[in-house]
Order: C-alpha cells, then structure tokens, then sequence
C-alpha cells in the first residue's frame, strides 16, 4: 500500500520504523508492565522531531504533512502504543488547537517548546459528569477584570502528570455550549495533579485527574474566541481521532506480525501450526481488516493534509481502526494458544492496549452517532 506514499512520506515511515523497533521495542513491555512513563524515549523522539512532525519549521515544526505525522504515530504504536499515545495526545490535542486557532503571540510563546519536545502537552475536557456529553462541563471560568478565575476538576487527561501546557475547556456563560478554552501552565497557582489512574493498558503514558482551584489565567491564554471552546474541542478532537486510528492501526500490526513469526514457529502435529489452513485464514481476515483500517485512516489524513472536512472519514477511520487492533489482538492470542494469554508474549499487551482506542476521543458509540448524523441529519 506503501505506491499511495510520497517519497518523504516513506522516508519518514522507515526512519521511525527503525527508532521504534530498536529503542522503543525492547522495552515495552516492561515499562508498560511497571506504569512507567518512557522519559528517555520521548526525549530521543523528541531529538527525532517527533513531537512537532506536521507543524512548520517557523514555530519549531518539522515541516512535514499530516500523513507524515499519522505514519510515524502508527509505527510507534506498532511497538508500544503507550508511546503512540503519548506522542499524539502532545500533537493533536494540544500543539493542534494552539497553532489553528491561537494567537500569533500564543504560538510563538508555546509552539517552540511544545514542538521541540521541550514541553509536553495536554488536553483536558472530560469530568466526571462530562465524558461523552462535554456540554455538561462543570468546570467554571469566571471574568475578573482582564483574568480569569478557574474552578474544577478535570478526569482522564492523558500526559497529565507530565505535562507543561494544558488545553482545558471550562464553561464561561450559562448557556449549554457556553465553553471556552484556556491555555493553562503547570506553574500556576492553585493548579495541582489529582488521581493517577491505574488502568488495564497503555500503563506507560498517564491519565491524571486535574484539580483548579482560583486558579488564575491572564486574558492572553484565552484559545480562541469566549464560547468557541465547544467547536474548537470537537475540530480538534477530529484530528485526535486519526492519531488514535494510527495507535490502532499499529497495535493490529503488531497482532499480526507476531501471530505470523509464532506460527512458523511454533509445531504440533508434527507441522508447524502455520500450515493450517484454520491459521492461515485467520491470519488472512487480520491483513485484510488491517488493510481496511489503514485505506480509512489514510484517507481522513490526506483530507486533513488537503484542508477538506473530514470528521466523517476521521470518525469512521477511528471507528474501524479500533473495533480492527481489538480483532487482530484477539486472534493474535488465539494463534499464541495459551501462551499468548501469559506476559512472556507481547499479544497479551497488545489485547490490553487495543480497548482503550474504542474509548478515548469518542467511544465506538459516539463515532457511529458522529457518522449516522452527517449521513442522516439530525432528527
Ligand atoms: C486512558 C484514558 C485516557 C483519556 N484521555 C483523555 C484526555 O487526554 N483528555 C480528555 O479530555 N479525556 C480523556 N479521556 C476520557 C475519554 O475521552 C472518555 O472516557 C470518553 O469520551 C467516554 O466518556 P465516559 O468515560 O464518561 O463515558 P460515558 O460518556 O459515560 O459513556 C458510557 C457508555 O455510554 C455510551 N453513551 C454515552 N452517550 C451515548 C449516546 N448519546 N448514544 C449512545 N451511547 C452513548 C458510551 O458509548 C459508553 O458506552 C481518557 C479516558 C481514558 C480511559
């Protein structure tokens, strides 16, 4: 499938391909299996440009195109998908909304650090009553003068316990899509880390709780305009959603990947187990899946890179990616047999780490509703 690429598209792929496998695979599993958070890889992707791949070269950006960025995210999740999410949680969620709807002045104070790796990003909309209804935000910023004073908590935000900068979303009126979005620094007061979760995969990148109490914003990181902040959560969360697709998309080549070296490998019956025919077709409903996934994926990013709307094709793109790496992860256990269900194989990770891409950035259920409207209307 690689003929749909550019020349520099297939450059970066390879270089990443190579990072990934010779300094993010050998320690995967046990950074995942220990919730540690991969500070020396980040800080070599970092050194890559990896943090900063679809941005220009102007704020600190590598210079490269949106597919670029959705390729590299893949081939980091083919090997641990905690770093997939890591790398895009930082790019789309946070670099994303401040370079399309910040300021001149907001990206030149934030981008440079954040695309260099410097600084890590995060983006925190979710609360607790507010999951997939983010109009339901409690989080409240008052006006006070030329400031604003926020109050709240925030659940889940991913990069939560590194980060330095924060996309976070607050109600500032009344009305139910009265939200705006706010610039929020580590070191500012009133601002502290809440719960770390402790959760059934990707335990290598954190999902923190963030707690705001007076905390106070100068005017000046107010993202975008008062009362935008619904519509520049859902744009951003679009692109969000391809670099969960890619998480997904590399999880699912991981299962198959693996599936086909054990099954060559591994002999009962005298055979090894890949010349069943019962293996072999499971291996190739995984690629053809896979493939689906990827034509999706790869469309939605190229639409992205060509200025088009593509939240259906991000939607249906993250849909199938996610619902396809918990398949192939699924089977990728089943042609490991029983060994595949113990942690001296990486499928069993694999079928960890797959779930979440079904959850985060809109559940399945929400990336159907996301699909059926556009097609449908709302009724
Ligand atoms: C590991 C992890 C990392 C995360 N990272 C971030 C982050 O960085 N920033 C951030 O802001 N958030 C983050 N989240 C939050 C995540 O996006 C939400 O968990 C997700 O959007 C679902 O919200 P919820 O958990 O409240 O579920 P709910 O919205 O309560 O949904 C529960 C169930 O009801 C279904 N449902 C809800 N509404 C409808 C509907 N209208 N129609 C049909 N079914 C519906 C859902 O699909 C789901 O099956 C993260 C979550 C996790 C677990």
């Amino acid at each position: 499938m690689e003929f749909l690429l550019t020349e520099e598209q297939k450059m970066l792929k390879e270089m990443v391909a190579k990072f990934a496998s010779e300094k993010i695979g050998p320690v995967a599993s046990e950074n995942e299996r220990n919730h540690r958070y991969p500070k020396e890889i980040i800080a070599e992707a970092a050194e890559l440009g990896l943090m900063g791949i679809a941005y220009p070269t102007e704020y600190g950006g590598a210079g490269m195109d949106y597919v670029s960025y959705f390729l590299a995210v893949e081939e980091v999740s083919r090997w641990c998908a905690s770093t997939g999410v890591i790398i895009s949680a930082h790019s789309s969620l946070a670099c994303d909304p401040i370079y399309r709807f910040g300021t001149e002045e907001q990206k030149q104070r934030f981008l440079p650090d954040l695309l260099s790796g410097k600084k890590i990003g995060a983006f925190s909309l979710t609360e607790s009553e507010a999951g997939s209804d983010s109009s339901n935000t409690k989080t409240v910023a008052r006006k006070d003068g030329n400031k604003w004073v926020i109050n709240g908590s925030k659940l889940f935000a991913t990069n939560g316990n590194e980060a330095d900068v924060f996309i976070l979303i607050a109600r500032s009126g009344e009305n139910k899509h009265n939200l705006s979005a706010f610039i929020v620094e580590r070191n500012m007061p009133g601002y502290r880390i809440g719960k770390l979760e402790k959760k059934l995969g990707i335990r290598s990148s954190s999902t923190a709780e963030i707690i705001l109490e007076d905390v106070v914003i100068p005017e000046e990181n107010l993202l975008g305009e008062i009362s935008k902040g619904f519509k520049l959560s859902m744009v951003t969360l679009d692109g969000g959603r391809l670099g969960i697709a890619s998480q997904a998309l590399g999880i699912a080549r991981a299962s198959i990947e693996d599936s086909i070296k054990f099954a060559k490998e591994r002999v009962q019956f005298d055979q090894p187990i890949a010349n069943f025919q019962a293996i072999q077709w499971m291996i190739a409903d995984m690629w053809t899946e896979y493939e689906s996934a990827l034509l999706l994926t790869w469309r939605a990013s190229m639409m992205k890179d060509r200025g088009m709307n593509y939240s259906r094709e991000a939607a249906m793109a993250k849909l199938k990616a996610s619902e396809v790496a918990m398949f192939c992860a699924n089977k990728a256990i089943q042609i490991h047999g029983g060994y595949g269900y113990t942690e001296d194989f990486n499928v069993e990770r694999y079928y960890r780490d797959a779930k979440i891409t079904e959850l985060y950035e809109g559940t399945s259920e929400i990336q159907r509703l996301v699909i059926s409207r556009s097609l449908i209307g709302k009724i």
